[in-house]
């Protein structure tokens, strides 16, 4: 889609530090990490967020999960742990609208978040 700061990743306009890839998803560095682990998985199809989710989408949203669960064990955080994050909308914290789960780890996380 235009303008959306995700889909100039994908389609290489934007440059971003990969760390897995496969046909429907992509994840990479987040270039502000608010943690020592922290990646964002994005599906290549542009979905603005949660609430634009349907059935049709259901296999691409298990794979997102399945995903943090590679990535956490490549990275090292899976024994550990880590957390995973879709910020939706405004009260959510949501900045980029192309759906995204952040997995961050390395340290202790706090409960509940700000
Ligand atoms: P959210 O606030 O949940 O929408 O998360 C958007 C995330 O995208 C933030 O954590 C940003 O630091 C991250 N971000 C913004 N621009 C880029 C970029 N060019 N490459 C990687 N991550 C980015
Ligand atoms: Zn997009």
């Amino acid at each position: 889609m235009d303008n959306c700061l995700f889909c100039k990743i994908i389609n290489g306009e934007i440059t971003a530090k990969k760390v897995y890839e496969n046909e429907h998803i992509i994840a990479f560095n987040d270039i502000d990490p608010k943690a020592p682990i922290h990646i964002l998985v994005i599906p290549k199809k542009h979905i603005r967020s949660i609430n634009e989710l349907n059935s049709s989408d259901i296999n691409l949203a298990g794979e997102i999960i399945l995903a943090a669960k590679k990535i956490a064990k490549d990275q090292g955080v899976d024994s550990k742990g880590f957390r995973v994050v879709f910020n939706t909308n405004d009260d959510g914290g949501q900045t980029v609208y192309h759906i995204h789960m952040h997995i961050m780890g390395g340290r202790q996380m706090q409960w509940p978040p700000g």
